[in-house]
């Protein structure tokens, strides 16, 4: 098999770690496999980079930002290779650039345009291991971009698509995507398989264990995946396209996100054309909305628009609708930041009925209010008050037998 695995800051943290990564890497290649590496850098240097940039200049240079923080990459990646080398293992690094990683041209969060990986691929015929540098790649003036926070899942999943690899192995510090989190329900049960939709749906609702754009190329491209720990030799989770078996469960699991606030604009005018210039007014601010409820108000004549957005950005978006309230004539925006969404995730949702209803009732029967609701065709969110957090996840749950292997 040609395997690509990708390990992230934790398991390549230490120089004793980098030395138990190449010795699992020389058992694969011994059982016959071969092996691209990707790696993170080791776990805090980014954030020390960063640090660092900061202490210089508040407003550090996008393009000298990019050039140090892919330094930390490259130093992994050479390390690992080194220690896959005095394994007696043929091994060889390469920076973004040596593997035809080409990026557009957006600094600290470029998107991977095209990877070649025709040296790579050459090495590997060769019998070396590749390990690459992960997070980085270069423009088309050949200036060295990163790939955003987390951009080395985004690596390792392009350069397995170039080389065609059979599976894109991601090794971090769990043993893989559980029903929820596992610190705050001890019940919580990995899961052997999910679909790449259901991963997309639990990483964007907090549950970080791989990078939402990775689990899109992946997708896009088929390239299946496996969320496994580079602590111990645990099967991990496979993502995968969607199966008939996968339907026959209505929810595979339960997030949360405790990093939302509320916008409330009270008393907004109801005519055509306000939502339309509130929304646009939020955009071009660059805020990331997520749930919107509007309610008519019973004489017709004023609505209440609510919206989420992660916190960080709830004192923009509440100057943005303070703005719009006094412009439209509506009568006032509060904030509301003590709030949390639970969500429940299953593609099976498609095909069984009453889901919504079992997670409302269960919420109910442990007196949680719920706030806001939205639903997609794989998901049901509920926002509630952020000290029912645990509470909800818990019930949840166990409402919808999460922690049963379910019967074939
Ligand atoms: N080192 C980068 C970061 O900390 C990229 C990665 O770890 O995937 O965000
Ligand atoms: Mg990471």
């Amino acid at each position: 098999m040609l395997i690509v695995q990708k390990y992230g800051g934790t398991s390549v943290g230490t120089i004793e770690r980098i030395k138990s990564v190449a010795e699992r890497i020389k058992r694969n290649v011994d059982e016959g496999h071969s092996v691209v590496v990707v790696v993170s850098a080791m776990s805090g240097q980014t954030d020390g980079f960063i640090a660092l940039a900061a202490e210089v200049t508040d407003t550090p240079d996008d393009r000298e930002m990019d050039l140090m923080l892919s330094s930390g990459e490259r130093v992994s990646a050479a390390l690992t290779a080194m220690a896959i080398q005095s394994l007696g293992v043929k091994a060889r690094s390469f920076t973004g650039r040596q593997v035809g990683i080409v990026t557009n041209m957006a600094h600290t969060r470029a998107r991977i345009e095209s990877v070649s990986a025709d040296d790579l691929k050459t090495f590997l015929d060769e019998g070396y291991v590749a390990v690459v540098a992960g997070f980085q790649g270069v423009n088309e003036d050949m200036e060295v971009t990163t790939l955003g926070r987390g951009g080395s899942d985004l690596t390792a999943v392009a350069v397995a698509h170039a080389v065609g690899a059979d599976v894109c192995e991601i090794y971090t510090d769990v043993d893989g995507v559980y029903t929820t989190d596992p610190n705050m329900v001890a019940s919580a049960r990995k899961l052997d398989k999910i679909c790449y939709d259901e991963m997309l749906e639990l990483a964007s609702l907090g549950a970080k264990v791989l990078y939402s754009r990775s689990v899109e190329v992946a997708k896009n491209y088929n390239v299946p995946l496996v969320v496994r720990s580079s602590f111990n030799d645990n099967p991990g989770t496979l993502v995968v396209k969607e199966d008939d078996e996968m339907e026959k469960v209505a929810v595979s699991g339960v997030a949360y996100d405790r990093n939302q606030s509320k916008v409330t604009i009270h008393g907004v005018p109801d005519k055509p054309g306000l939502a339309a210039m509130l929304f646009q007014q939020v955009a071009e601010d660059n805020i990331n909305v997520d749930m919107i409820v509007q309610n008519v108000s019973p004489d017709g004549k004023a609505t209440d628009i609510s919206f989420t957005v992660p916190n960080l950005e709830s004192a923009r978006a509440l100057k943005v609708s303070e703005g719009f309230a006094s412009e439209h004539g509506a009568r006032d925006a509060t904030l509301v930041e003590d709030i949390a969404k639970v969500s429940i995730v299953g593609v099976g949702m498609k095909s069984h009925s009453g889901v919504a209803a079992a997670m409302f009732k269960a919420l109910a029967e442990n007196k949680i209010n719920i706030i806001m609701i939205s639903t997609s065709e794989i998901k049901v969110s509920c926002v509630i008050d952020v000290k029912y957090t645990e509470l909800a996840v818990r019930v949840l749950h166990d409402a919808f037998e999460l922690e049963k292997e379910p019967s074939a």
